[in-house]
């Protein structure tokens, strides 16, 4: 099925367009008629006139639906089909709506709506997915109750709230809770639980389950153990305490999505919250602790306070992305956790900031909102939330938050009445810190510093380059928070705020004895790029002496990248002085290993083609990689005398325990090891491959030796071992074509592509492939073009099965501009020829054709 309105220009939807809903809708019952080919579903809803409506219209948004019948107060009706749903002549007080409509899960491969999972029926319905279940205004600001009955004959059926009755064959639901329909939930099937429960602060007992299929029991503890931390986190951090008799997980394999936050009933894509120490990752392990937090986190931000429409997304996800930052920091390592979320940041949201699919985090328009499922929103969105929180100091945002619960809850809501509570609640103007919300682009800050008679000047000139529908960009609020070091390493001004607010601003700070050294951006204050004339040796000094963790590691990571983008740029031999810091770094025992693995991590290569293109140059993917290689076996030879013993104290000993500490070991471990196969021939990384007893050693050690080239007879004994396990083999599938070097990438990952164990319908092995192809930066980017011809190919086909992942993973793409004009000229090709292809999806389509524009 498609969701293609092939006829039809696109229609483009618009912020300043908002009307409300012109009928409070009282209350929801549907009846669900499980089939998998014939699903019916009879709804049955009061709707009430709104007596100061601007609009009378009665329209129910409604896709892929067979109307069987339709009535009013009992009494047949006809009902107009129309473009996206129907029209109905209504009366003018309360009434009962009947609709009896036919659906097919089972052909449903788009995964909006309800579909079919491996024999299991369920459910997603954000954004848009409730209008293929029934005619329904299907939008967020339409708040009702639901009442469920599901008939069929799974074992197990499930919907929101508190189970009501249940017999052979039928089970009842009901959700006290007004709720949007994109909140809505079902599941059918044959699963089993894993059982737990949690006593809230005012005494309440939860009973708590996560549903999986048989067989996957024994991964479910951890996911429990996390529900139940973040849970008791809520209540203690904001006072928020859970509001059912009963909160469902459930996972499914082939999901769009991460997880989805349905009110009592949380839907999960399988990786996100099966675990073992067998099958499962300490990266792994982070994720499935942080994902569980995060749609927890929406019974607050996100279901009782809902968006009003979609241009409001980030309104609860920005916040509830902010919200799980502060959990993990607050459950693992504060530090850590910053630097991991700025690498991602910089990987994902600067390039899309800084190319053809910029928008802000409350964009104005969309024709395709699942399109705006992005990093911009969700962790742009966080990091405003985290300048304003910087911005009005903790005891105010808490007092904010507090402000936003007490006044919102049950409600719809906008950002402008986000940024009230906390002018309300502050007494501060956030007029001008709005922009943050309205202008797309990541803004630079150049710094220059001036030092005369004991006064040290810091100058800050803001601008932002011109985004699409945006040439021009006003100043921003951006909090600067500085310290300043002593030439012998004291902190002589502990961290400050400087607040930045116009295009030009200087600060000066008094009574230095010399001139300092300034450590600017601590912890990353705000989102932007930082420009400053230093030296290598300056960063080496922050390196050392720092006392801003992240700052220290950020010193170490702009030494990197200098060191890589002089090798790249002019061949030079790697930076001695830098090889002797990382040395001394990583030999230090003092040090935190989880930092060392960090800062022995290098720049990506992606970074790298970034770095050079922000500073005007083209980058060559082919050079980026070999200056990654010389790099790497450089380093490797310095520290070979160190490596063996290095590995051995950083071998964790003794049962796996996915915690923060083992981890961090185990991080270290992992780039000590690879580091040494380069020279040993792989023989402790066979080792290790032989004795692990946890997925996160025996995939080091399979990924240390594929890279090296090392690890066939593993990969293979790997596939043995798992080839029944489906997320495993997403990792076998992901490996091959990460180790691959670039001009056997395509090659690797179109061979994967003809694996009987390849399939378009699962998404998560799609991105597997496609998304480790799109993430080998020299292989894609290879000369040939051979990798963008078959991502585009892979693309095509998948369009007609699942236009949501598609448009997604069309985005590997953006960063095409960056590119020489050979590349580009094969890249347009590539999104052209994607373009014309017939019944194109409504979702690839605005994508494609967004890049193209731009
Ligand atoms: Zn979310």
């Amino acid at each position: 099925m498609n969701d293609a309105a092939p006829n039809a220009a696109p229609q483009t939807f618009y912020l300043k367009d908002y009307k409300p809903f012109g009928y409070e809708v009282e209350s929801v019952k549907l009846t669900f008629q499980l089939s998998p080919n014939a699903t019916k579903v009879h709804s049955a809803i009061r709707f009430t006139p709104k007596a100061d409506a601007e609009d009378n219209r009665f329209f129910l948004h409604g896709e892929q639906l067979s109307l069987i019948s339709a009535k009013i107060d009992g009494s047949p009706v006809t009902a107009r089909l129309v473009d996206g749903g129907l029209e109905c002549d209504v009366p003018r007080t309360s009434f009962l709506w009947e609709a009896e409509v036919e659906i097919d899960p089972a052909a449903n491969t788009a995964l909006e709506g309800l579909y079919m999972s491996n024999g299991m029926y369920c459910t997603q319905c954000e954004a848009e997915g409730f209008r293929k279940i029934t005619y329904y205004p299907d939008r967020p600001d339409v708040m009702s109750t639901f009442t469920v009955r599901i008939e069929g004959d799974e074992p197990v059926m499930l919907s929101n709230g508190n189970p009501t009755g249940a017999g052979e064959g039928w089970a009842e639901w009901h959700d006290p809770w007004p709720k949007p329909a994109y909140l809505f939930a079902l599941v059918a099937g044959d699963l089993v639980n894993h059982p737990g429960s949690f006593t809230t602060k005012s005494g309440k007992d939860v009973e708590l389950n996560i549903w999986v299929r048989p067989g996957d029991e024994g991964k479910c503890a951890f996911g429990m153990e996390a529900l139940k931390k973040s849970m008791k986190w809520d209540e203690d951090v904001y006072g928020l305490e859970y509001d059912l008799d009963l909160f469902n997980i459930v996972a499914v394999d082939d999901f769009n999505m991460g997880a989805m936050e349905n009110k009592g009933l949380n839907i999960f894509n399988s990786s996100c919250v099966l675990a073992s120490p067998e099958t499962s990752t300490d990266a792994n392990f982070e994720r499935i602790e942080a994902i569980i937090a995060h749609e927890y986190f929406h019974n607050w931000t996100g279901n009782r306070i809902t968006c009003r429409d979609w241009f409001q997304l980030c309104l609860k996800e920005g916040l509830t992305v902010f919200r799980d930052a502060q959990f993990t920091a607050d459950m693992r390592s504060e530090p850590v956790k910053r630097i991991e979320d700025v690498i991602a940041l910089r990987a994902r949201q600067f390039p899309e900031d800084g190319g053809p699919l910029a928008h802000p985090p409350r964009p104005e328009e969309f024709q395709e909102i699942n399109n705006f499922y992005t990093a911009t929103v969700y962790e742009k969105g966080a990091e405003v939330i985290g300048m304003l929180k910087r911005l009005v100091g903790d005891d105010n945002y808490y007092k904010a938050l507090n402000l936003y619960f007490e006044r919102h809850d049950g409600q719809a809501c906008t950002i402008e009445d986000w940024l009230k509570v906390f002018e309300d609640a502050t007494g501060r103007d956030l007029s001008q810190f709005k922009l943050w919300y309205s202008q797309a682009g990541t803004p630079r800050v150049k710094v220059t510093e001036d030092y005369a008679d004991g006064t040290y000047t810091l100058t800050f000139e803001q601008s932002t380059p011109p985004t699409p529908g945006q040439p021009e960009k006003a100043p921003r609020v951006i909090p600067m928070a500085v310290g300043l070091l002593s030439p012998n390493g004291d902190e002589v001004r502990g961290t400050q705020v400087l607040e930045l607010t116009e295009a030009k601003q200087s600060f000066t700070f008094d009574g230095l004895a010399s001139k300092p050294v300034p450590s600017i951006l601590r912890e990353f204050s705000a989102p932007v790029i930082l420009e400053r004339e230093t030296t290598n040796s300056e960063r080496a000094f922050l390196l050392a002496h720092d006392t801003d963790p992240f700052n220290r590691w950020e010193a170490g990571n702009a030494l990197a990248k200098e060191v890589r983008v002089a090798m790249v740029l002019d061949g030079a031999a790697p930076d001695a002085a830098y090889l002797d810091a990382l040395e001394k770094l990583v030999r230090d025992d003092e040090q935190d290993p989880a930092f060392r693995a960090l800062v022995l991590s290098p720049p990506s290569q992606s970074d790298i083609a970034q770095t050079l293109h922000e500073r005007g140059h083209t980058p060559d993917p082919q050079k980026i990689y070999d200056a990654a290689e010389t790099f790497t076996q450089t380093l490797a030879q310095q520290l070979e005398t160190s490596l063996p013993r290095l590995y051995a104290a950083t071998t964790v000993e003794g049962p796996y325990v996915p915690d923060a500490d083992g981890a961090g070991k185990r991080a270290l471990n992992g780039r000590i090891l690879s580091l040494l196969t380069r020279l040993d021939g792989g023989e402790q990384a066979a080792r290790q491959y032989a004795s692990a007893d946890n997925m996160t050693q025996q995939y080091a050690a399979l990924a240390a030796l594929m890279k090296a080239e090392k690890g066939e007879a593993q990969s293979k004994a790997f596939f043995e071992q798992w080839q029944d396990d489906r997320l495993v083999m997403d990792k076998w599938f992901a490996l091959q074509i990460a180790c691959a070097a670039p001009e056997t990438a395509a090659a690797t990952a179109k061979e994967l592509t003809q694996h009987p164990l390849f399939s378009m319908k699962n998404p998560n092995r799609f991105r597997a492939v496609m998304g480790a192809l799109a993430g080998n930066h020299a292989g894609f980017h290879h000369a040939s073009g051979a990798g963008y011809q078959l991502l585009a190919e892979n693309l095509i086909a998948l369009d007609s099965v699942n236009p949501q992942t598609t448009a997604r993973m069309c985005a590997a793409f953006q960063t095409w501009k960056r590119y020489d004009s050979k590349r580009q000229a094969q890249i347009q090709a590539e999104l052209e020829r994607i373009l014309a292809t017939s019944d194109l999806s409504r979702d690839t389509h605005e994508m494609v054709s967004r890049m193209l524009s731009a």
